[in-house]
């Protein structure tokens, strides 16, 4: 069962890819991750990466892409939920022919979707982990404020996750992002689920659903 997380920022989709991940084995496979490590690791694409992050930019889809590669070859097998890709519809059309080429196929996209001034309040909320980069927010918060739970490492409120980034990333969401919402449509991959819940209500909706691939 490989899957698409499809919603805008601070609807939980890492939360939500990190509960399939453990219910159904499949690996969350989360491009923003992957980009921060790369930023994390002073690698010469991380050097080009950073300031566009904290921005709320988009890294070109050339670059995710190859990224993005390595992690799916990496996998030998197992099953995926990409989570933050695509983010376009280019970045769309760009994996079907990656997945085609690794004879891999796309079995769902969940869009979640919610309000847009929960979401504001959700992201200023939220803090990320420096060095294992789990994410805790007000659904999850760390045990101790401001220390991870899993590494004792200090969690901060990342740079995209203040207000004037969040208003541009939700912008960039709406005009570059949904328009994927309609092109998995037509495919009938598309699912959609109220993100604007309790965690558990979504989780329990998401294991209904997923249920039937399993
Ligand atoms: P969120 O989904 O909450 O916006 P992510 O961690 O997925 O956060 O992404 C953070 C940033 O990483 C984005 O604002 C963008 O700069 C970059 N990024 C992540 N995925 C992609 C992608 N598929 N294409 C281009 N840029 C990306
Ligand atoms: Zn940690």
């Amino acid at each position: 069962m490989n899957l698409v997380l499809l919603g805008p920022p601070g609807t939980g989709k890492g939360t939500i890819a990190k509960f399939i991940e453990v219910r159904f084995g499949t690996d969350h496979i989360s491009t923003g991750d992957l980009l921060r490590q790369e930023v994390a690791e002073k690698t010469q694409a991380g050097k080009h990466i950073e300031p566009m992050m904290n921005s709320g930019q988009l890294v070109e889809d050339g670059l995710v892409l190859r990224i993005l590669r390595k992690k799916l070859g990496s996998l030998k097998g197992k099953s995926f939920v990409l989570d933050g890709f695509p983010r376009n519809i280019n970045q769309g059309k760009l994996l079907e022919k990656l997945l085609s080429d690794m004879c891999l196929e796309l079995d769902l996209v969940l869009e979640i979707d919610s309000p847009q001034d929960i979401i504001v309040k959700r992201l200023s909320a939220r803090r990320q982990c420096v060095k294992c980069m789990r994410i805790y927010g007000l659904d999850v918060p760390s045990t101790v404020p401001g220390i991870c739970d899993d590494c004792g490492s200090p969690t901060v409120l990342r740079k995209d996750d203040e207000p004037q980034v969040v208003r541009e990333r939700l912008r960039l969401y709406g005009s570059i992002t949904k328009p994927l919402s309609e092109f998995y449509q037509k495919k009938g991959l598309i699912r959609r689920i109220d993100g604007n819940r309790s965690l558990q209500e979504i989780f329990g909706e998401v294991e209904k659903v997923l249920s039937v691939y399993a």
